[in-house]
């Protein structure tokens, strides 16, 4: 069986994001690496969108790029912009096409299915497939979207509309989600952050058709992409073992409060190049320690109190967007930190911190 320098075990967005970052500066002309993948084919899956709060190597498969953005509760909007850090969406479609045409050139990269096929002793391996124990307890973000096209201009497609909160909450927290490609093409999802005990919650096809129909007011329209998941809000509990890392979702890369894991991605493949040489000796990139700690009380608050949140994201966002961009994105300093933390209600988030 044939030995590798490395194994990359997964090839999603992580496990392909490192391989192109790997391949794209030089570190595998003399190297050799394996990528194991699942899957027979790629197709488009996933929708990835993020704030550009740092470059990344796939500007050339976003979809679209937007740099203004709007919240809503019952009665009330916010238009806010975002010159400085755009929304962007990357089709994984393009995403997948670009980077599995790159490494196809390189003969030091081969592609395998299972980890069996190979020798794995004396490689070090990179392991982007979460090991997820179903606590009951647990949040998750699921979702579904739909993306649909119409006969006449319908959409503004200016401005994307991040959380849409006049819709039925029940005992979760619930919106809508508007990503507005041209004025007549535009992905809407339905969004729910809670256990995921209440089935009722998955009744997507229903939710998303009563809000284009009667909350938009749309009524002919061509569906012609769906797309589904669920994003764990708490860490897998992948162990971290000598001679092996753990990438993407599986190494922590999701932050908790909101999803948000591309960029994320993004950054630990740069730091797992740039230290390549000695990575047996490489400490762990990890979401900074603060988030992982405000995060923790912000998830405690929606499991104790789903009923405030619509309030608490919208109150969030009145302060300046890039300040709430930079902490979403884990790139706030102490006083962005600070001006977040004050519009968030005292009590309860007080109350949060010594529940366990
Ligand atoms: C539908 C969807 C939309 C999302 N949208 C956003 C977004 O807008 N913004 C954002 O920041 N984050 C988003 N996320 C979260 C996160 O960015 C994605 O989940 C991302 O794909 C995580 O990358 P990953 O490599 O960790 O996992 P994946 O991309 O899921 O890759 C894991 C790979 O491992 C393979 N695999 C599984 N088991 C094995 C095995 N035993 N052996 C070999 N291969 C295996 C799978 O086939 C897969 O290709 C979204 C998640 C989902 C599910």
């Amino acid at each position: 069986m044939k030995d590798f320098d490395y194994i990359i075990i997964g090839g999603g967005c992580a496990g392909l994001s490192l391989a192109y970052e790997l391949d794209a500066h030089k570190k595998l002309e003399s190297k050799t690496l394996a990528i194991i993948e699942l899957r027979n084919e790629y197709k488009r899956d996933k929708t990835w969108s993020f704030w550009k709060i740092i470059p990344h190597n796939f500007d050339d498969c976003v979809k679209k790029s937007w740099s203004n953005f709007s919240i809503n509760i019952p009665n009330k909007t916010q238009h806010l912009e975002c010159k400085t850090f755009p929304y962007q969406s990357i089709d994984s479609g393009l995403f997948y096409e670009k980077i599995n045409k790159k490494l196809k050139e390189n003969k030091n990269i081969s592609f395998y299915k299972n980890i069996n096929e190979i020798n794995s002793e004396n490689s070090f391996i990179f392991n982007s497939v979460p090991k997820l124990d179903m606590n009951k307890n647990s949040l998750w973000q699921h979702f579904y979207g739909i993306e649909i096209e119409t006969k006449k201009n319908f959409f503004d497609d200016e401005i994307m509309n991040l959380m849409d909160f006049d819709c039925e909450q029940r005992e979760s927290v619930h919106f809508f989600y508007t990503l507005p490609y041209s004025k007549n093409k535009a992905l809407i999802e339905t969004t729910w952050l809670s256990t995921m005990h209440d089935d009722s919650e998955k009744d997507y096809d229903n939710q998303i058709k009563d809000y284009i129909e009667n909350h938009l007011n749309l009524k002919e329209y061509k569906i012609t992409y769906k797309e589904v998941g669920a994003i764990p809000l708490f860490y897998p509990s992948n162990e971290r073992e000598k001679n092996k890392i753990n990438i993407g979702t599986a190494g922590n890369m999701t932050r908790l409060s909101t999803g948000y894991t591309f960029l994320n991605i993004q950054e630990q493949c740069k730091f797992i190049r740039e230290n390549i040489e000695n990575i047996s000796k490489t400490k762990i990139f990890e979401i900074e320690k603060k988030y992982q700690f405000l995060d923790n009380i912000f998830l405690k608050v929606i499991k104790k109190n789903p009923k405030i949140m619509p309030k608490i994201f919208f109150k969030m966002f009145t302060s300046s967007p890039s300040t709430v961009i930079k902490f979403l994105s884990n790139k706030s300093n102490f006083f962005e930190d600070f001006s977040i933390i004050l519009k968030m209600p005292k009590w309860i988030f007080i109350k949060a911190l010594f529940r366990n």
